[in-house]
């Protein structure tokens, strides 16, 4: 096995004449009368590699009879290729085989739907389309660590089991080692979590945010990239019970200066995966017209958004475009309402056709962290935060400059009725060497649905948890 190579390997280094092993999953056997094509790909780049396998080879018979998602070995010489669009094959001499398919393996034949597909996510990487969609969301995980480390961000790994609901929107799943029928219940009646594990009710976190406040009040800038979880019922195409979220939190930082890192990381995203993802690309643009889907011209426009300012403007002033518009929505735009996804898609995608920041949202609609604008007219209060929408998705980030001061902060907690106690922790940082500081957090299968064109997030995270469904 020491002397396999990976196609992409063999593909790059490869010089014709010379020895080479590969291994991988057949794709298709073609007989003919004194030899057989297999059509070969271990996952290593898009392309597939032809091997070509003589009647003189030890097994011919077993080797020309195999069928779709069997995984062999084969040893031979790399050769021209005669076929069109391969620059080499492979004269395979020896053959092992590792693991046979029988004709019951289900990924048969091409243009199998994307539901048949999550219904068969463990196998759904060995199609082109799952394996190209997944190499492009290794490459944004790269460029995520590449970017951030050479900014001089330090990677932080936030506690996903907390105590506090960073959002206070109270959409968490609970932990707890209580079996449901038999959890103690004190005078009142609830259940007595101070005899629980951790003697405490603790949820899987939302956001790793709090906890990068604390590190980012230390080490200057910070950045999170990690699983957090949602239990809101949304059965959409763009939420997951499990995401991953990319959270940077920067000390000595404005909202401007967040926004202005949001739009560098963004385009850093789609310059890398343009820069290493060019047969992956070029297989999704192939895959949606055989789909019949829309492509728009899907890489021209990321080359354009790479090379274009992303459009800021205030949350009053986005209101004022959509309620000008004349566009039908099914929710009138109105003031002190969040933006609903129609209207985020309306000011991205046909509006300004780039990405657009909004900034300055009311306060009513936040969390109670973001800093409070000073200055303003009663009811109209906003807070510096920053939504940042792109065509196709809608919001990707949701950012913010956060409270420094802590009798402000106070008095939002109170005014929100939230639990002050559980967070004395996040108001000592108000208290000891308060700084100005902003962060966001990016939803990692967004950006991915974002570079590779999919557009249900089930189709771009490896299986997916959602309302009624946490199979795998
Ligand atoms: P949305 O309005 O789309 O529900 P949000 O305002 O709840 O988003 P934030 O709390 O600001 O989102 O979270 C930051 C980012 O995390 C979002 O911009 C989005 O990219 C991503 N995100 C939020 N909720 C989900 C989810 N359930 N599944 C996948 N990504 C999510
Ligand atoms: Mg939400």
């Amino acid at each position: 096995m020491s002397s396999r190579m990976t196609i992409k390997k063999i593909f790059s280094e490869s010089k014709v004449g010379s020895k080479a092993t590969a291994a991988g999953w057949v794709r298709s056997v073609r007989k003919n009368k004194t030899f057989c094509f297999i059509v070969l790909n271990d996952g290593s780049c898009q392309d597939n590699l032809q091997v070509v396998i003589n009647d003189d080879v030890a097994d011919y018979e077993a080797i020309s009879s195999l069928l779709t998602g069997s995984a062999i070995g084969v040893t031979g010489e790399v050769v021209e290729s005669g076929g069109k669009g391969q620059s080499i094959e492979l004269q395979g001499r020896e053959v092992t085989v590792y693991g046979e398919a029988d004709n019951t393996y289900p990924l048969q034949k091409k243009g199998t739907s994307l539901e048949f597909l999550r219904d068969n996510a463990h196998l759904r990487v060995r199609t082109n389309l799952f394996g190209a969609v997944f190499r492009i969301r290794h490459t944004l995980a790269m460029a995520t660590h590449n970017f951030f480390h050479e900014q001089g961000y330090y990677y932080l790994n936030s506690p996903i089991i907390t105590g506090h609901d960073a959002e206070g929107a109270g959409e968490m799943f609970g932990v707890s080692t209580f079996h449901p029928d038999k959890a103690p219940r004190n005078d009142k009646g609830e259940v007595d979590y101070t005899k629980d594990y951790f003697g405490t009710n603790t949820h899987l976190a939302v956001s790793g945010q709090l906890e990068a406040e604390c590190h980012a009040m230390g080490l200057g800038g910070v950045y999170t990239f990690g699983p957090t979880f949602r239990s809101e019922n949304s059965n959409t195409a763009r939420h997951l019970a499990e995401f991953w979220m990319v959270e940077p939190e920067v000390a000595f930082a404005d909202l401007d200066d967040v926004a202005d890192l949001a739009s560098r990381y963004i385009k850093r995203l789609i310059s890398d995966a343009l820069e290493k993802n060019k047969p992956e690309l070029d297989f999704l643009k192939q895959w949606r017209k055989w789909q019949k889907i829309e492509d728009g011209d899907h890489q021209k426009t990321l080359e354009h958004v790479r090379d274009s300012e992303f459009k800021k403007l205030t949350y009053t002033e986005a209101i004022e475009i959509l309620s000008k518009s004349g566009e039908k929505f099914e929710y009138k735009p109105e003031w002190g309402v969040e933006l609903q996804t129609e209207h985020e898609r309306f000011l991205a995608e046909k509006h300004f056709n780039v990405p657009v920041i909004v900034t300055d949202y009311p306060k009513s609609c936040k969390a109670f962290y973001m800093k409070q604008n000073v200055n303003e007219e009663a009811g109209k209060e906003t807070v510096r935060a920053m939504d940042v929408l792109v065509p196709g998705v809608g919001e990707i980030i949701g950012g913010s400059q956060r409270e420094d001061s802590l009798s402000k902060l106070e008095s939002r907690i109170e005014e929100m009725g939230m639990d002050k106690e559980v967070l004395w922790w996040y108001l000592d940082l108000r208290k000891y060497g308060s700084v100005p500081h902003a962060g966001f957090g990016l939803g990692f299968e967004r950006a991915v649905m974002y570079v590779t064109g999919m557009k249900n997030i089930r189709d771009v995270i490896a299986f997916p948890r959602t309302p009624k469904s946490a199979d795998f």
